[in-house]
């Protein structure tokens, strides 16, 4: 059910909130031109699975080709902008008492749309860090599929991004426990639920006590558990659910 009636009661709850959680995956980026990892991917990379490009070892193997992906999908992005559904949660930060925006992207999206404060669990394709060490490197501005070299010590950059078997930024997962801890309504947006840790936060939250509401045109594990679901394209419904706010 997507009425307004349904969509109004989802505003009341985030009128009422004293903090709320939104954590966002990459469904929320395709209306902007980003496909998702459950999309089959495009054009070039079209025969490549994501789990197979995005781990360290594919890396350690053939760093030229990984490298050569993130330098496509970095023009991808730069090639994009910001969709409603981004413009919208910026938008309802300033309308609700407290929200702390969680996202799996890492395409910088939200921040270009005026969010602030943005937690990105999995990191920012734009950025580098040295291979080795793991300390911050310059982004890559060139257009260049050869690795450029740490200047320190000479090891291959690589994306500053969580690839899959990798561990999160212990200062991630700080901030996002601390804000589920405390939240009292949890929104799940765009994001399919299958993705470790990420896919525990909604349920953590629930387990807090927290209204759990998804937005997401498909079913996903915490569907079931969600009081509010709106079976719906973030760009289309959230402006208006922030619409819905404001009366
Ligand atoms: P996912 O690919 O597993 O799932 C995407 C979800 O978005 C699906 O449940 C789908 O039904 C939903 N969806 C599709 N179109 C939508 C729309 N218009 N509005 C709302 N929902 C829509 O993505 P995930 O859950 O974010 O996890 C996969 C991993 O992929 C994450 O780690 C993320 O970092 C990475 N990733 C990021 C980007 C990006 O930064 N834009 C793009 C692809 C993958």
């Amino acid at each position: 059910m997507n009425s307004d009636n349904h969509i109004n009661a989802i505003a009341e709850q985030l009128k009422q909130a004293r903090h709320c959680v939104v954590l966002t995956g990459a469904g929320v980026s395709a209306e902007s031109g980003i496909p998702t990892f459950r999309d089959a991917l495009s054009g070039l990379w079209e025969k490549f699975r994501p789990e197979d490009l995005a781990t360290a070892e594919a890396y350690r193997k053939n760093p030229e080709m990984v490298y050569a992906w993130y330098q496509w999908r970095r023009q991808l992005i730069s090639d994009t902008e910001p969709n409603a559904g981004h413009y919208a949660l910026a938008e309802l930060a300033k309308r609700v008492e407290r929200l702390t925006l969680i996202t799996q992207n890492v395409d910088g999206l939200h921040q270009r749309a005026g969010s602030a404060d943005v937690i990105e669990f999995h990191g920012n394709i734009f950025r580098n860090r040295c291979f080795a060490e793991n300390t911050a490197l310059a982004p890559d501005t060139t257009r260049s599929e050869k690795p450029p070299l740490c200047p320190v010590c000479g090891a291959m950059a690589r994306p500053d991004v969580v690839w899959f078997g990798e561990a999160l930024e212990p200062q991630v997962l700080q901030a996002s426990a601390e804000a589920i801890d405390d939240c009292d309504v949890f929104l799940s947006i765009g994001t399919s639920s299958l993705v470790y840790p990420a896919s525990e936060l909604g349920l953590a939250a629930r387990s807090n006590g927290a209204v759990l509401i998804e937005i997401n045109p498909q079913q996903t594990p915490l569907t079931a558990v969600c009081q509010f679901s709106v079976t719906a394209n973030s760009a289309g419904v959230l402006p208006h659910m922030v619409r819905a706010l404001k009366t």
